[in-house]
């Protein structure tokens, strides 16, 4: 069994790992996850290139969960002829569309906007995908449950495993029966302690194990005393009449705060003040989250299932659906407002920042990472004013940021998960993580487990 690194390696959008099996000369191909370059231009670029392989010469793809830098480079995919299964979890099958017609839409619109604004390197800009190659793609979904073989190709057997990172994350576990090899991709892997799901399972023994590095380099702090910080910053702003405008990453990280709050609330931490939801992807996210502890779906926590669907879907939560419904928001007062996007790179949150910004009794509260260059970070670098809309808005509101809820294993949990395994395996692959973070895992894991630890290079190919 041969593995490519295709997308992943050394940048920590465009998952995707090609995997050959079968008899020399009549192999075939498979993908694991089939993720879409996000962030920067140059990276974003890498969207565009020609795909190293005939589509058409892929026999599946197993997708590992539904977010977009893991699945949102499927209808590309399909539109240069792509037409087997996609094998998920159930959850992810309902996940993935809700995320692919978003991003088709972005991609319309994108181009929609370089078309008319002229902007782009080409003569008559096209997006990369659009709302029709999206349907076709998710036709293409075949949901598959945990701990259920299935055959991908006729020479692999795969399985899928909880990573609890977000509803429905899987690690696929894939067995060469010919040669009795295997490999296990984590994924994202969760944290032990997602509020709503269960710890991701230990590793099934394999020769091989290709694992993300995202927070390879970083520690979570004390959830507590961020959970603590969080009150206080809420509890005040309300207090002093203040809206507290809440820029949040749109499926899973709106369920772990609406978790949140509604603890903070029957605890009476804060005031039950009108809480906000402008975010319509957000929304149909939660409507699936919804639905798996009304089902008591076996990847939710037990305590969640005692609490019921109460525990995200507060009484005093309302959505904004439209533009209008999400503009109408803006009237100040005690009020939580959560919409995307989570770094307030773009999106609806933008509009909440303008009007928010300027006035002292509101408070802006970051959640997550922020990276360099979006206006999440200026904002938590102490930017004096904003520019927001072409328009400079001076920062007057209060800026708080915490880092409890994410859903990613930092580098002590990512090795723990790995140490987990009975037997070791002889090779890791470092994969989904920035170079410096993934070198700093590489060098945990050899210290704490005797194996070849590999930072896995964009296009090398590795035997299993
Ligand atoms: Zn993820």
């Amino acid at each position: 069994m041969f593995l490519t690194f295709l997308g992943g390696a050394g940048t920590v959008t465009g998952s995707k790992t090609l995997v050959e099996a079968g008899a020399p000369g009549a192999e075939q191909r498979l993908l694991v996850d089939c993720g879409l370059f996000q962030g920067p231009r140059e990276v974003r670029s890498r969207n565009w290139e020609t795909f190293p392989i005939r589509p058409d010469s892929l026999s599946s793809v197993i997708l590992t969960h539904a977010h977009l830098d893991h699945c949102g480079y499927l209808p590309a995919l399909v539109r240069e002829g792509f037409t087997g299964p996609v094998y998920c979890s159930p959850n992810t099958a309902e996940l993935v569309p809700i995320i692919l017609r978003d991003s088709a839409k972005l991609q319309e619109e994108d181009t929609a906007w370089a078309r008319k604004k002229g902007f782009s390197r080409h003569a008559e800009p096209r997006a990369l995908y659009d709302a029709t190659d999206a349907e076709r793609a998710i036709e293409l979904l075949t949901p598959v449950e945990f701990g259920v073989d299935f055959a991908p190709i006729p020479s692999i057997r795969a399985r899928l495993a909880p990573a609890g990172h977000i509803l429905g994350s899987s690690t696929i576990t894939l067995t060469d029966l010919t040669r009795d090899r295997s490999v296990v991709f984590s994924g994202d892997l969760g944290r032990g302690n997602h509020p709503l799901l269960r710890a991701p399972e230990p590793p099934i023994d394999a020769d091989a194990v290709v694992v993300e590095s995202t927070y390879g380099n970083r520690d979570h702090g004390d959830v507590q005393a961020e959970i603590d910080e969080m009150a206080d910053v809420i509890s005040r702003t309300l207090h002093r009449g203040g809206t507290v405008v809440i820029p949040a990453f749109a499926v899973d990280r709106t369920e772990v705060l609406l978790a949140a709050l509604r603890r903070l609330q029957d605890q009476q931490r804060i005031p039950v003040v009108p809480i906000s939801a402008d975010s319509p992807m957000a929304l149909a996210g939660l409507r699936v989250y919804l639905r798996a502890i009304h089902d008591d779906d076996p990847e939710l926590l037990t305590s969640v299932k005692v609490e019921g669907t109460d525990v995200i879907d507060l009484p005093n939560l309302s959505e904004a659906t439209t533009r209008e419904q999400s503009m109408a928001l803006d009237v100040g007062g005690p009020h939580i407002i959560i919409s995307a996007s989570g770094m307030a790179s773009g999106g609806r949150v933008t509009h909440h920042l303008k009007w928010a910004l300027p006035d002292r009794h509101n408070s802006v509260l970051l959640v997550g990472y922020q990276a360099v260059g979006t206006p999440g970070r200026m904002l938590l670098d102490g930017a004096h004013e904003l520019k927001i809309h072409g328009q400079y808005v001076p920062v007057r509101a209060e800026i708080a940021q915490i880092d409890a809820f994410s859903v990613h294993a930092d580098a002590d949990e990512l090795v723990d998960w790995l140490a987990a395994t009975r037997q070791r395996p002889q090779q890791v692959f470092l994969n989904h993580g920035e170079p410096d973070a993934a070198q700093v895992l590489a060098a945990k894991i050899r210290d704490r487990l005797d194996v070849a630890v590999v930072v896995a290079q964009a296009g090398e190919r590795v035997r299993i």
